[in-house]
């Protein structure tokens, strides 16, 4: 009986060998900028316990509601629940207070890039299993500290080639000083409006009042244009620091919208929330990422009360954007040298020599599972290996090899003694050409 074949789960694509030029090319700028900014990376679990994120992200919002994956609990797991991560700001704060960052130099300026994992409705752009990478500086509140990293995925996008088209989207959300009051003001506006708006905001409404100014949904729109704006309603303290953070996007010539009505979908925010989408995406439906402060979420971990802020970046998005926009991604670098082989001893010769020359730190390839001369000089040119080496049996019985030119076809019978020499010779040649 025919096996049934097994698939990858949905919305969890590979990422195949032809797509890893897009990677690697995100993943030089990413490490380049951050470094260049003065962020350490920090490598985080994969799974966490799922409080951490019922704590941080909110018990109400969608992420911890509908979109977690939990892991099967063991008999000796009895205690904890793990949770694959939907994010990772709140490992960041975790892993902050747990390894004793607050007496390190302030502000901790850190970077992580991996998979991220939530139960959503597989889409275009939308996955179960994705990458994110982001930036977070704890401890401090200085505005122009949003600016700060507002500039740097600003500048990574600029040399990936896609700002043009983009925009960031900002709006302060308040803080626990004025929040209380801009909640009450919603409800009592909503208050007359409930047969109005959608189900997803009738529950909001009594859970988490703030997002009903978030809702995409066409029936709610209306009611929302006529709603109380935070922006209008926040305290000194939110207005002066919002003030200034605007006036540092000027002064960098950054495009910003203001948009009153962007919460986002995660509870911890406070103050400055942002977010970077197309301009022609005018329905708010795909981002490219997104971030805010978040200045009570250490302490609502057992920390001390220290501000922070963030952003995360969604990598499938970038990499769509790079295809739609055909920006002209660098190839990865192929082997400098492609060994051919031409019999059974020249197979384990050929091993020998492709070792030998990695150790001498030049890149080189070789195909066991092809016996032509023809089909290896054809894989030698699609790697764009500048060289081949060809061992046939009489190179075997002479100890000699034959190396290639793959540019012009020049050929050169040398001893297998002098290959690395040879071969160092060569690579100098070509870079002094250059
Ligand atoms: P968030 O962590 O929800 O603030 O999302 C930050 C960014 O991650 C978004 O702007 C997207 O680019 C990306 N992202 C979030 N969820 C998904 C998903 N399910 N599939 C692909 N990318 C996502």
């Amino acid at each position: 009986m025919k096996q049934e074949t097994i698939q990858s789960p949905r919305g969890v694509p590979d990422i195949l060998p032809d797509q890893q030029k897009y990677w690697r090319f995100i993943r030089d700028i990413v490490e380049k900028k951050c470094q260049s900014f003065g962020f350490k990376k920090i490598d985080l679990p994969f799974f966490e316990d799922q409080r951490l994120f019922a704590r941080g992200i909110g018990n109400s919002t969608d992420i911890v509601e509908k979109e977690m994956f939990e892991l099967k609990k063991t008999s000796e797991e009895e205690e904890a629940q793990y949770v694959l991560r939907p994010e990772a700001t709140a490992s960041v704060v975790r892993a902050y207070i747990q390894h004793g960052m607050r007496s390190w130099p302030q502000p901790v300026k850190m970077y992580y890039w991996g998979p991220m994992f939530r139960r959503e409705r597989p889409q275009k752009g939308r996955f179960r299993q994705f990458y994110q990478f982001g930036f977070e500086v704890l401890g401090n509140i200085d505005p122009h500290l949003d600016a700060n990293v507002i500039l740097l995925a600003w500048q990574i996008l600029e040399a990936i080639g896609i700002s043009k088209d983009l925009v960031t989207e900002i709006n302060s959300v308040g803080c626990s000083q004025c929040r209380p009051e801009i909640r009450k003001k919603i409800l009592e506006f909503y208050s007359q409006y409930q047969d109005l708006i959608c189900p997803d905001c009738q529950r909001r409404y009594l859970i988490n009042p703030l997002r009903l100014l978030d809702c995409k949904d066409k029936k709610c729109l209306p009611v929302i244009a006529s709603a109380p704006q935070i922006i209008d309603n926040l305290c000194r303290e939110c207005k002066n620091h919002f003030t200034v953070v605007l006036e540092t996007l000027d002064e960098l010539e950054i495009p910003y919208d203001l948009n009153p009505r962007l919460i986002r979908g995660l509870d911890y925010y406070t103050k400055t929330a942002f977010e970077f989408r197309e301009l022609k995406d005018k329905d708010r439906q795909s981002s490219l990422g997104g971030g805010g402060r978040y200045d009570d979420l250490i302490e609502l971990f057992g920390g001390k009360k220290t501000p922070a802020i963030g952003l995360a970046m969604g990598i499938e998005r970038i990499i769509e954007k790079i295809k739609e926009k055909k920006i002209r991604i660098p190839e990865l670098i192929g082997p400098k040298v492609f060994v051919v082989q031409l019999g059974e001893d020249a197979k384990k010769c050929c091993l020998k020599i492709v070792s030998q020359l990695d150790r001498e730190g030049i890149g080189a390839a070789c195909n066991l599972s092809q016996n032509s001369l023809r089909e290896q000089l054809g894989l030698a040119n699609k790697a764009k290996s500048p060289f081949a080496l060809i061992l046939g049996q009489r190179e075997i019985y002479d100890k000699t090899v034959i190396l290639r030119d793959m540019k012009n076809g020049v050929q050169d019978t040398i001893d297998q003694k002098e290959i690395v020499e040879k071969i160092k010779e060569q690579i100098g040649t070509i870079k002094k050409k250059k």
